[in-house]
């Protein structure tokens, strides 16, 4: 069995991925002592930058695009250059026959009446992107029905035209969210849309693909990492997480770190892989929402 050490800090960070390492790097600048456990043996979780066959890939995330303004200020202090997303020349569309064709613009070359039907959508879609507030999305009148329906099921209420919805589909699903659009509510939809600006932002190419970041958008958490230095331990996959009234300790299998807070700076689908211990307690916010819904 292998040994544990035990560190101390004030803030434990789960998780060194963009948010993980932006926090640790405000904490640190704030003048707080920070140790980051990251579960893989690289820095970047969905950010990763890659060489397959001698060309270089970014596998995750990769776009930069204006309304990015956090992420911006980052590349300007981190010293990261952009260029702009190649413009020229057609785009190509692979529609439901399989055939390529050549076109210009935002909107998908379909018949003229999927492509009225297109534009249609993406109006509906502003008006109800334009109600949501990004930062309260929970707020929007019809938050808990449009919570309730997957956007697919939506869609299907909204047009007849597959091919219509199966395009508008496309630009929350595979383009932002990187899931079937069965699988999020109409209102994370919205609440995509909303945080870009509109709808029509993200139908915009000009807009969504504007820029790129030389070397690749991982060189954010890379280079954060780099100035965290030792802070940053990789291969650390918190399995549990201790916490009472005077602090929290963050168990992986070979450390413990003992804070006063932690952060789990991890998507929300693998908050559960974390045990809490104790899972809820009286008068206590818990980690994830299990204990006010169990209340
Ligand atoms: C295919 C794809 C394309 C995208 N395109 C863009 C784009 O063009 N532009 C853009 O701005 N964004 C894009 N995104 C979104 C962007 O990648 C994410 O918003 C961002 O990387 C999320 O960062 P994060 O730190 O919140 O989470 P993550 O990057 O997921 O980082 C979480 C980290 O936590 C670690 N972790 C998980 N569980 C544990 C545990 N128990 N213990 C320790 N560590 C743990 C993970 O290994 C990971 O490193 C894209 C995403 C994908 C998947």
């Amino acid at each position: 069995m292998s040994e544990t050490t035990t560190l101390t800090a004030d803030v434990v960070i789960i998780g060194a991925g963009a948010t993980g390492l932006t926090a640790a790097s405000d904490l640190v600048k704030a003048g707080l002592s920070v140790v980051v456990l990251e579960a893989r043996d690289r820095v970047g979780g969905r950010l990763w930058t890659n060489s397959i066959d001698g060309q270089m890939f970014e596998i995750g995330g990769q776009w930069v695009s204006p309304d990015q303004t956090a992420l911006l200020a980052t590349l300007d202090e981190l010293g990261l250059a952009t260029y702009e997303r190649f413009r020229t020349g057609d785009s190509v569309y692979v529609g439901r026959d399989g055939a390529a064709k050549r076109f210009t613009g935002d909107i998908f070359p379909a018949t003229p009446t999927t492509e009225s039907e297109i534009e249609r959508l993406i109006g509906v879609m502003d008006e109800l992107t334009a109600q949501t507030d990004p930062d309260a999305p929970w707020e929007h009148p019809r938050a808990r029905e449009l919570d309730s329906v997957s956007f697919k099921e939506w869609l299907i209420t909204q047009s007849d035209d597959e091919e219509a919805r199966d395009n508008i589909a496309l630009f929350i699903a595979d383009a932002m969210l990187t899931k079937p659009a069965h699988a999020f509510s109409t209102l994370q939809a919205l609440l995509m849309a909303a945080s870009a600006g509109s709808f029509s932002n993200l139908v915009d190419a000009d807009f969504i693909l504007d820029r790129r970041v030389v070397g690749g958008l991982q060189s954010v958490p890379l280079a954060l990492s780099e100035s965290l230095g030792d802070r940053v331990t990789l291969e650390q996959a918190v399995r549990t997480l201790e916490w009472n009234e005077s602090g929290v300790v963050a168990i992986t299998d070979t450390l413990r770190v003992e804070a006063k807070r932690a952060l789990v700076a991890v998507p929300p689908n693998l908050y559960g892989r974390i045990s809490y211990d104790p899972r809820c307690r009286a008068g206590a916010t818990s980690f994830t929402n299990t204990c006010r819904s169990a209340s």
